[in-house]
């Protein structure tokens, strides 16, 4: 999405009301402000600039490589069946803030990489922190808009089988550069922009196919498809899965949201009737929970895809099985609907939805010290002591939140309700449980947060958080804090529980 620029406010309308502003960053109500003396009762607020989360700029080369805002991505993926590869074409308009080498991500080598429509190369480089890699284009570029294509071939998580293709865009938050890197040319969490994705497959005549995705989806012919995404999405949003047409069955029906709306679900599932329907009533379920607790269920529709274990979310979809689908739609609201900016912010999630799976159990005490948001600001994944420690330390605010009369559920419907839709960090957070409780907590995110304090006891974990796996995200598990690069031969059973979801 477009960054807000010197001069140039865009407007959005405002969704929360006013005591949700109170839980809105200094900053932007400082912007807020602004806009409404400049727009006299126009309920607007000037649009978060995505580069405030964008991690620092680096020495290359002659200049610096620089972080840049998307402004939209268009692919073209094409399945050529009888060769059995899928080749894409990639469009990105970018505006560039500052001048300087740009970067972006894509994990498979890219070809034909052209700036401004001229040849460019593209190295793969370890960040400053040497915490992950990223791609820098070899051109040098002044401030401004600019066009960058490119093509490459994608194998991961495709199979082409006797009868068609299949293939997914699988995620996990656990891995580096496990997002839509990993399948087409991306930015980096903190930049939300819209996509588009022309899905053809070629010499497949008879053998017709089926998008399932989280945008919205056009098949004009057999074997072409067109999927517009929404423009708050970043990198970590996108669902996609390609299939035959009756590779797997599925029920689909409406469900009545609390603001009216028929919203549309799907759920579709690998295995009998019977789980089938254990799949469809945790779904609805989940849902009037969610609601109740949280407000409207906050995407256009619901994909429920039942297999595997664990489960990952994506916006308003998971991958799921039966019993995480609480734990995963609740991310359509703090993962995928307010979205972490980077690795740093990324344990937030999990331990809002980790409490959820607690019941929301309060605490007395904290669980022992993290570094959940103390990494490399070039770090982009998760950090594992979220799902306990983590969890324990929202249970123990929340119970101090409580001692003052104060309901923490309630502190997360104002707060989801006033970031929906934007990216969110550690301090967004943290400033906005202190407004709302009236407590300081900067020492205890020193403590248990960024891990850049002492503790003075070192209080247990709970029982939860000894006993902790994570829930989703798992998938990849065994590749925890390796690196891509350094281990190109994946681990063999994590490769493969993959594809068979596919
Ligand atoms: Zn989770």
């Amino acid at each position: 999405m477009a960054a807000s620029r010197p001069g140039h406010f865009t407007l959005r309308v405002f969704r929360g009301y006013l005591p949700a502003m109170s839980l809105l960053s200094p900053r932007l109500l400082s912007a807020l402000l602004m806009v409404s003396v400049a727009f006299a009762g126009a309920n607007a607020f000037a649009e978060p600039a995505n580069m405030e989360n964008a991690p620092p700029n680096f020495p290359y080369r002659d200049g610096d490589a620089v972080f840049v805002d998307f402004e939209r991505a268009d692919y073209h993926l094409v399945y050529d069946f009888a060769a059995k590869t899928v080749t894409v074409e990639s469009e990105i308009t970018f505006n560039a803030p500052v001048g300087g080498y740009p970067i972006f991500d894509l994990v498979p080598d890219p070809r034909d990489v052209r700036l401004d429509d001229r040849a460019a190369d593209v190295a793969q480089v370890a960040d400053p922190d040497d915490a992950s890699y990223l791609r820098i284009v070899g051109t040098k570029v002044a401030p401004g808009a600019h066009r960058l294509t490119m093509a490459h071939s994608l194998a991961t998580n495709v199979e082409f089988r006797p009868n068609g293709v299949a293939s997914a865009f699988w995620m996990t938050d656990l891995t580096d550069r496990h997002y839509l890197e990993q399948y087409l040319p991306s930015n980096l969490q903190f930049n939300q922009y819209p996509k588009t994705m022309r899905i053809e497959i070629t010499g497949a005549q008879g053998m017709p196919h089926l998008v399932r995705a989280n945008g919205t989806i056009r098949n004009p012919s057999e074997n072409v498809f067109e999927v517009k995404f929404p423009a708050y999405y970043s990198n970590a949003s996108v669902f996609f899965h390609l299939t035959t047409v009756d590779a797997i069955p599925t029920t689909k029906f409406n469900y009545p949201s609390v603001d009216g709306r028929a919203l549309p679900v799907e759920v579709y599932v690998v295995g009998n009737a019977t789980l089938m329907a254990q799949y469809v009533a945790n779904t609805k379920a989940a849902l009037a929970d969610l609601e109740k607790d949280y407000g409207p269920f906050p995407h256009p529709k619901v994909i429920v895809y039942g297999n595997g274990p664990g489960g990952m979310e994506y916006a308003g979809a998971t991958v799921s099985s039966p019993y995480a689908l609480g734990h995963e739609l609740f991310h359509s609201y703090n993962a995928r609907g307010v979205m972490p900016a980077d690795g740093n912010s990324g344990w937030m999630d999990e331990a809002m939805s980790s409490w959820h799976d607690r019941h929301y159990a309060l605490r007395t005490t904290p669980g022992a010290p993290t570094k959940m948001a103390g990494h490399s600001a070039y770090f982009r994944i998760t950090d594992g002591d979220a799902y306990g420690k983590g969890t324990d330390f929202l249970a123990w605010i929340a119970n101090r939140m409580d001692a003052e009369g104060k309901d923490f559920k309630g502190f997360l419907r104002e707060y989801y309700r006033a970031n929906m839709y934007h990216t969110d960090t550690t301090e967004t957070l943290r400033r906005a449980m202190e407004i709302y409780s009236g407590l300081d907590l900067a020492k205890d995110f020193e403590v248990y947060v960024y891990g850049t304090l002492a503790a003075e006891t070192t209080p247990k974990n709970s029982k939860w958080a000894r006993a902790s796996l994570a829930t989703c995200g798992s998938f990849s598990e065994v590749e925890k804090d390796e690196r891509a690069m350094e281990n190109p031969f994946h681990p063999r059973l994590t490769a493969e529980s993959l594809r068979k979801l596919l």
